[in-house]
């Protein structure tokens, strides 16, 4: 930050002319002719006054940046979610209502469920980023979605100007997907109110969880059990942030209707594919980036993750433009063999 103009103590600092390097896990070097760090939602009003924001010609709103590619300087405003706090808001002898505020750490959320003899996150262990974020693309890993949990969603609502509270059904949650990722740009969660449950049945069926288990001798797993199995399993198979720059998985799995899963079944019978129960189909995104040949490939500065097909990374000094010609490649490439049109995950700036 160059610039302040405002105390912490106020709610948020504001800095003009800022490095984005720092704040993003693909850790592009980029910069944002505003950024707003937010500590406090109370704030938000008086925040939005401030005329380096009141006169930003566009806003962006950042979590963690770990689901975002900026692939030029940003000419707006960048306000940073990061205020604090874990309350709990309802307690049964089944389950726990908990209000958690947008800036705090997802992982960080899930350990402390953990410790608490919570039940319900530990397969989403070890996503990075924030809880605000969460609900975004209704996070989901191993089996499990953040949006069988949600209860409320608190948002500053832009169009209204208002705060407002949105009930799960409200939030529009889908694969990867909710009514914040349709309407960008129109709310800033400010906080999310989460039901656990004590006891739940164990999620152990998706990719290796049994196996792990299995090598850690565990026979009679406990939740916490299974988040340290789905710890060994991410640690293996993703690259980490802090030391590659990458955001994850960079495109969704397609899903296709029954006629045309048919019809490509037809056409390529490896490829792999989960039927849902209504007939529509889950490809494997990795499967088809694989088989066009790019795992593990390198690209100048850029490249895809040796340990997994889906994960793009920057090895040192890359621009976010050279990641996404790298990702247009790889689409090109997919749509040309499989003729399915990938789409990217993370937000693209
Ligand atoms: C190594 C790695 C592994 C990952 N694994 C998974 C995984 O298993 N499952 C999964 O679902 N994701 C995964 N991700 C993606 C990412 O961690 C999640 O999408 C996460 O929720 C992003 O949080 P963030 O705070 O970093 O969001 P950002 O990257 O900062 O923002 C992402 C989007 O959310 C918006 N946003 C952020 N905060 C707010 C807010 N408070 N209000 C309104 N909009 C907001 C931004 O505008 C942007 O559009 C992974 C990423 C990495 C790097």
């Amino acid at each position: 930050m160059t610039a302040s103009s405002a105390a912490p103590r106020a709610g948020y600092e504001i800095a003009a002319q800022a490095d984005l390097g720092p704040l993003n896990t693909f850790r592009v070097p980029v910069r944002t002719a505003c950024l707003a760090t937010l500590h406090d939602a109370q704030a938000l009003a008086a925040l939005f006054a401030e005329p380096l924001l009141a006169e930003a010609s566009k806003l962006f709103v950042l979590g963690g940046g770990s689901n975002v590619l900026f692939t030029r300087d940003f000419d707006g405003a960048v306000l940073r979610v990061a205020s604090r706090g874990i309350e709990v808001i309802e307690e049964t002898a089944a389950a726990v209502g908990l209000r958690v505020a947008a800036g705090e750490n997802w992982d960080g959320l899930v350990r402390w469920t953990l410790r608490r003899g919570l039940a319900g996150l530990e397969n989403l262990i070890l996503i990075p980023g924030t809880v605000g974020a969460a609900p975004i693309q209704n996070i989901g890993a191993y089996g499990v979605e953040l949006d069988e949990f949600v209860t409320r969603v608190e948002a500053w609502d832009f169009a209204r100007r208002a705060m407002v509270r949105l009930e799960a059904k409200a939030c529009g949650f889908g694969y990867r997907d909710s009514r914040f990722k349709r309407e960008a740009g129109r709310y800033l969660v400010a906080a999310v109110e989460l039901e656990l449950p004590r006891e739940r049945e164990l999620r152990l069926d998706y990719a290796g969880v049994r196996d792990e288990l299995a090598a850690m001798a565990v026979g009679k797993p406990a939740h916490a059990d299974v988040a340290r199995a789905v710890e060994r399993l991410r640690r293996r198979k993703l690259p980490d942030p802090a030391e590659i720059g990458n955001a994850g998985s960079f495109f969704k799995n397609p899903i296709l209707g029954a006629a045309e899963a048919t019809a490509l079944q037809s056409e390529h019978p490896d490829l792999r594919m989960y039927r849902f129960p209504d007939g529509r189909t889950k490809l494997s995104a990795a499967a088809m980036i694989e088989a066009c040949g790019f795992k593990g490939r390198r690209d100048g500065r850029v490249g895809v993750s040796h340990r997994h097909a889906l994960v793009l990374v920057n090895h040192g000094g890359a621009s976010g433009a050279e990641v996404w010609v790298l990702a247009e490649r790889i689409r090109a490439a997919v749509q040309s063999r499989f003729g399915i049109m990938l789409e990217p995950e993370p937000r693209i700036l």
